[in-house]
């Protein structure tokens, strides 16, 4: 039922930067090392997000259009143990049913590429073309058919800023691939591959968040924490500068920053919140990154233990004589 699932569709996807985030972590997914994002008209006309990863075997092209089919999952014990950042098999069925997508890929061992057309989760064309390994998918006229989806997107504007907000999250969280984004024919960002943490953070928040960053790296009971507070513009008046990542994907966690935050309720103003980016890494089976469609929320196994240690890394840093 073609309603059914544009309804369902429409829930995953809300807007341009929904498809933006699913498109690079499939592209993340498929080791990509280099990832270009370029959107039109705040991406509702035109989305494309190109890279360098396994590439799609034109066999396989229209199972990976269809609902709940995944590559990323074999055995249901699996959803337990997931390290990849997308396993639900959703964002790309849902994507066709509210846009027009066009797909070129190419795997490494294919003699060529395919170009495909999907439309309400069909694919309308395939034909064989000559590209680099990779993929590129592009993402036109969003929400064409369903006109009441389309009238409740924002100005262009904001839509793009979303947009930004997304491409910049998930660059700062990948140090080891290069990203660029392009926006109504401008490059907005382009980063490059970085070993080092700080000069990547330099390289896409800029001089002034990175001038004077505290380090935490702290490790125990299987939970690894590190990443950098932000001494220098210390608060803002949101959270739009606290940056967590749960084994290498972006989440919104306030139990989390709550905890850093309570270390600078002394020192900082009231409503103000402090600026810091990091990384928890623990065992797959310990979190359920399932528990919603966007999946920017997260669940632990054992909530109150990580707390812990992200506490400990900071008392750490924060106050050296204690420990
Ligand atoms: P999921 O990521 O949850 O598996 P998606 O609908 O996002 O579901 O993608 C469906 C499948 O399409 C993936 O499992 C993967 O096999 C394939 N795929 C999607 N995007 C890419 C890409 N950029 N590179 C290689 N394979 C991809
Ligand atoms: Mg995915």
């Amino acid at each position: 039922n073609i309603t059914i699932q544009k309804i369902a569709a429409g829930e995953v996807i809300e807007r341009p930067s929904s498809i933006v985030k699913e498109l690079v972590e499939n592209s993340l997914d498929a080791g990509a090392d280099n990832i270009t994002i370029e959107i039109k008209d705040g991406g509702k006309s035109y989305i494309r997000v190109t890279d360098n990863g396994d590439g799609i075997d034109g066999d396989d092209l229209s199972l990976a259009f269809m609902r709940h089919s995944t590559s990323k999952l074999s055995k249901a014990e699996d959803l337990y143990k997931i390290k990849s950042l997308g396993f639900r098999g959703e964002a790309l069925a849902s994507i066709s049913h509210v846009s027009r997508v066009e797909v070129m890929t190419k795997t490494k061992d294919a003699l060529g590429g395919v170009n495909a057309l999907i439309e309400e989760g069909k694919i309308l064309s395939q034909e064989s073309i000559g590209c680099p390994k990779g993929t590129t998918m592009i993402v036109r006229d969003l929400f064409y058919n369903i006109p009441v989806r389309k009238d409740f997107l924002k100005s262009d504007l904001t839509e793009s800023n979303q947009v930004s907000d997304i491409v910049y999250k998930v660059a700062l969280g990948s140090l080891k691939t290069s990203f660029k984004f392009i926006k109504d024919n401008k490059i907005i960002l382009n980063t490059s591959k970085n070993n080092n943490m700080k000069s990547h953070i330099y390289s896409i928040l800029g001089k002034d968040f990175s001038k004077n960053l505290t380090e935490i790296n702290f490790e125990e009971n299987g939970v690894h924490v590190y990443g950098y507070i932000s001494n220098n513009k210390l608060y803002r008046s949101n959270r739009s500068h606290q940056y967590i990542y749960i084994n290498g994907r972006y989440v919104v966690d306030k139990s989390l920053s709550s905890v850093i935050e309570n270390h600078y309720k002394s020192t900082i103003p009231l409503n103000r919140f402090p600026c810091f980016i990091i990384f928890l890494d623990l065992d797959p089976s310990n979190i359920d990154v399932n528990i919603h469609p966007t999946k920017q929320e997260i669940k632990f196994a054992n909530e109150t233990q990580v707390m812990e240690v992200m506490n400990k890394g900071i008392k750490e840093v924060l106050y050296p004589s204690l420990s």
